[in-house]
């Protein structure tokens, strides 16, 4: 998975996701990467953020401190404590039930736990709905 900032002809500047770099030019080859907020087709990538290289060399976007930066950790911090309080903890076992859930094969309910690179980008291909779950350096 591979995170964009883009922005269109009119100045509006949303996040995406991608598969991959690869599956963001054939997107965006084939014009169907369109703006999230207005719907125009001229869309191309915001210059970078500074990026971290990780040992398998993918980036992951960072930004330097900003003013509200404390506001939203704590918004984060609140949102992290009520999914954990909400849901059941399935450990390493998130992306099978995720998939149960999924496809109905047992009753919905809010779940949370860890998966693999590998398990994300297959539910992400399977359509799965979930989010990342925001893990903060100072949370204990
Ligand atoms: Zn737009």
């Amino acid at each position: 998975m591979i995170q964009y900032s883009l922005h269109c002809a009119k100045g509006h500047q949303y996040d995406a996701w991608f598969k991959s770099a690869a599956a963001y030019d054939e997107q965006a080859a084939r014009g169907i990467v369109t703006c999230a907020v207005c719907g125009d087709g001229e869309v191309s990538k915001a210059p970078m953020a500074p990026a971290v290289a990780r040992t398998d060399g993918e980036r992951i976007a960072l930004s330097s401190a900003h003013p509200d930066a404390q506001k939203f950790r704590e918004m984060l911090r609140e949102y992290r404590a009520k999914v954990t309080s909400q849901a059941d903890y399935v450990g390493d076992k998130f992306a099978e039930e995720a998939r149960k859930i999924h496809f109905e094969e047992v009753e919905a309910r809010g779940i949370y736990g860890e998966a693999t690179r590998d398990e994300v980008v297959a539910l992400v291909e399977e359509g799965i709905d979930f989010l990342p779950l925001p893990d903060l350096a100072d949370d204990n």
